[in-house]
């Protein structure tokens, strides 16, 4: 199948997925992860509809979000400090934040910049090594942090499941979900301003997005269903 066919393909499954557990498919966004194709395959995923994409390399993005400078675009990698200045002026969204000297940096340049960067936070749920992230409970003095800077919104969270049993990523989501709600409720005590929009749900990929999507996800990064 094309790239178009396989993103078409994918946001009907998805649309079916949520009439199935009796959500909206507005809630839910597919992030097209490109981050393996050029420029001519975001083309093929833009021309079949696509207008929401995630890369996890600072190049690339200034690339790609050059050449289609009216899509969204969302960073998903490993933030580097000496790269913040230029994911910035790219990104809608960032999902992969969780050190607080990175918080600042980008609070920095989007002030430079007069905009508001929105963020999620990254939680390691799973807490394997492997994984970057906060541990769950370093997550409310984190966001005690980011809600003192001024040019930083944090939107919800971000997490990656383990590999290999849908049963296990299925409950990392799970605990992602709950992780949320229990931020709310701090918030809503702690910084009520910083309230308002903190409900995103980074979670779910090409092997795990149907579970993601059962435990409240609202954003699915997708990359090899559409672009493999
Ligand atoms: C590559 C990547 C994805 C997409 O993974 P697939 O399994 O190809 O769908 C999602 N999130 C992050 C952070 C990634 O790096």
């Amino acid at each position: 199948m094309s790239i178009a066919e396989q993103y078409r393909q994918v946001s009907a499954e998805v649309a079916a997925v949520c009439e199935r557990v009796a959500r909206e498919p507005q809630e839910v966004l597919v992030l097209a992860v490109s981050k393996t194709v050029g420029v001519e395959g975001v083309q093929q995923a833009y021309d079949a509809g696509a207008r929401a994409f995630g890369e996890n390399r600072p190049d690339p993005l200034m690339e790609k979000h050059a050449a289609f400078p009216d899509a969204s675009w969302h960073f998903i990698g490993n933030i580097q400090s000496r790269r913040i200045k230029d994911i910035v002026p790219c990104a809608d969204v960032i999902h992969s934040l969780y050190q607080i000297k990175h918080a600042q940096k980008i609070d920095e340049e989007a002030a430079r910049l007069g905009k508001v960067q929105r963020v999620l936070v990254e939680v390691n749920v799973s807490g394997e090594e492997s994984k970057s992230g906060l541990a769950p409970a370093e997550l409310f003095a984190f966001l005690d942090e980011c809600a003192a800077l001024q040019h930083v919104q944090a939107c919800g969270l971000m997490t990656m499941a383990p590999q290999g049993s849908r049963a296990v990523a299925k409950q990392c989501f799970a605990d992602l979900r709950m992780l949320l709600a229990g931020a709310r409720e701090h918030l809503a005590q702690a910084h009520p301003d910083a309230l308002d929009g903190f409900d995103q749900l980074s979670m779910g990929m090409t092997d795990d997005w149907r579970e993601a999507i059962e435990e409240g996800s609202t954003i699915v990064r997708i990359g090899r269903a559409i672009f493999a």
